[in-house]
């Protein structure tokens, strides 16, 4: 059976959970234990998948086609492990099938409470689909004392009840902040989110101190006295220059081997920090630079492109160079400034998006890049916008646009009811938003001597995918007449999966999502292939 971490947060929000539950996960498995991560996330939306990236950040997509938390970008970037729709549960995800079944009467005319029903609900998701695992780690996010939280902490509390408390291990994070009025370290904050997570039944383990400065050993002794945890598992994390450096840093703070000490197992073998190390110092210590502009709505929330930050900076990895992403607001891109803005770019990137706000600054800049033959990567809208772009300028079909934001013109993008997965139909709809889109991994054709054949040397493809409208194929004779060639195609060869510019030195757009799959031990070969086409631009 598997062994279970916890990981819990304490005092405020976003200090790092997922990031240090995926630095673990990569610690245990580079030991050569098989690892598996989960996030419990307790609000009450299905899932984030109708959510504003302003709210929530990035919606991270699997390959099983479920919209996740983007904790889940950062476990697999981290641990090479792919989630799947089962490593993230919430609350309405809970709720919807403690209801249904309610409906249906499984429950035998018993009265339906939280305790037992809706935690016993989620024991189940947590041991659900596992099998081989040697550890499963599982993130509850938000932080103790939300009443939100609270039924997810019994349920962990009653799990570790259930397989034996030495099967389980708590892990709790929390802020030590330092006031620079006082000149002092403070630890009642975490104090007093130990007591709260006591009162509700869970004594921690290890307790990780996140904090701007070392924290004095004085300091972490008060720790581990008045919250009753072995001074060796008072583990402090202060902020790293890069997230690459997480693994190393916990390495240093022995998390592992407390975590392996715990559950009395040994190291298979020493953990390797060499990768991490490695790309650290590209990254810390570069000389070389490059700038990228993505151009999109949600660029003033760091979050909104997680997965495509990280692709970005993983294509500059494998080419040795720091990538310098310049945002800019599509929204406010006024078409006299284009020239101007992206005067010291050497690459322009469109990101994947919804809705009309925006759209005609983008097919602006697209426009400017195809003309000035700038390295242009357009990612799902962003090969939408680039369609629309060589509709309106190249083939003279001036009112082309897609029926997402224009219910007149014509309609080069538009919504498809029907599409094929495996050879089975699919249906979709544009009636109920969450859930419905072509959503996770699918395959696409790559057409024999196209720059993308090249890229990704290989015919056949898997990426993942979450749109709802598509470019019509019946234009592609006439687009590639005009040099814009369709080098990507769903296997049925009705569904344009890539497009690229024949006399350009690198345009390319896809309909897909690439940025879910580049890992920074792993660097996607498209990531790789913008940044060098835009290392050569200048
Ligand atoms: N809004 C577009 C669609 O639904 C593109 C979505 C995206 O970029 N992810 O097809």
């Amino acid at each position: 059976m598997a062994q279970y971490i916890f990981v819990t947060g304490g005092v405020v929000s976003s200090l790092g959970k997922g990031l240090s539950s995926a630095s673990l996960a990569y610690l245990l498995q580079s030991r050569g234990y098989k690892v598996r991560l989960r996030k419990l996330d307790p609000y009450l939306n299905v899932d984030p998948g109708t959510m504003s990236p302003f709210q929530h950040g990035e919606v991270y997509v699997t390959d099983d086609g479920s919209e996740t938390d983007l904790d889940l970008g950062h476990y697999e970037r981290f641990s090479g492990v792919s989630a799947k729709k089962s490593d993230n549960i919430t609350t309405g995800k809970i709720y919807n099938d403690v209801l249904r079944k309610e409906r249906k009467g499984e429950y035998l005319g018993k009265t339906v409470q939280v305790i037992p029903h809706i935690t016993d609900r989620i024991k189940e998701f947590i041991k659900n689909d596992t099998s081989k695992e040697d550890f499963v780690i599982c993130e509850i996010g938000g932080i103790v004392g939300d009443i939100e939280s609270l039924p997810f902490v019994e349920a962990i509390r009653q799990f570790s009840n259930d397989i034996g408390k030495k099967n389980a291990l708590f892990i709790h994070l929390t802020l030590v902040p330092y006031l620079k009025a006082s000149d002092e370290i403070k630890t009642k904050p975490t104090q007093h989110s130990v007591k709260e997570l006591r009162s509700i039944g869970i004594q921690p383990d290890i307790i990780i101190c996140r904090s701007e400065r070392p924290i004095p050993l004085e300091h972490r002794k008060k720790i581990s006295l008045f919250c009753n945890v072995d001074i060796k598992n008072v583990i402090e994390t202060i902020d790293v220059k890069t997230i690459y450096e997480a693994p190393i840093s916990f390495f240093n703070q022995k998390l592992d081997v407390q975590v392996l000490n715990y559950f009395k197992i040994k190291s298979k073998k020493p953990a390797n920090l060499k990768p991490w190390k490695k790309i650290t110092k590209i990254i810390l210590q570069n000389k070389k630079q490059v700038n990228i502009a993505i151009i999109g709505k949600y660029v003033e929330l760091k979050d909104a492109y997680k997965s495509l930050d990280e692709a970005l900076t993983h294509g500059g990895i494998e080419n040795n160079i720091k990538v310098n992403l310049v945002r800019i607001d599509s929204e406010k891109l006024k078409v006299s400034e284009i020239k101007n803005k992206l005067k010291n770019v050497s690459g322009i990137l469109i990101p994947g998006g919804f809705g009309k706000r925006g759209t005609e600054g983008k097919i602006e800049a697209i426009k400017h890049a195809r003309k000035n033959k700038i390295p242009f990567l357009g990612i799902c809208y962003g090969m939408q916008m680039a369609i629309i772009e060589f509709a309106r300028n190249q083939l003279k079909i001036k009112k082309a646009t897609s029926s997402e934001f224009d219910k007149s013109g014509v309609h080069i993008i538009g919504l498809m009811h029907e599409w094929e997965k495996g050879g089975r139909k699919v249906k979709g709809t544009d009636k109920d938003l969450g859930g419905t889109m072509r959503l996770g991994s699918y395959d696409a054709i790559l057409k024999d001597k196209s720059k993308i054949r090249d890229i990704y040397k290989s015919t056949l493809i898997k990426e993942r995918h979450r749109h709802r409208y598509e470019v019509d194929i019946s234009y592609k004779e006439k687009f590639e007449k005009k040099g814009l060639i369709f080098s990507g195609l769903s296997p049925d060869h009705k569904l344009p999966e890539i497009i690229e510019l024949k006399n350009h030195p690198w345009f390319i757009g896809v309909q897909f999502h690439p940025e879910f799959k580049s890992r920074p031990l792993n660097p996607h070969p498209l990531f790789s292939s913008f940044i060098k086409a835009a290392k050569n631009h200048r």
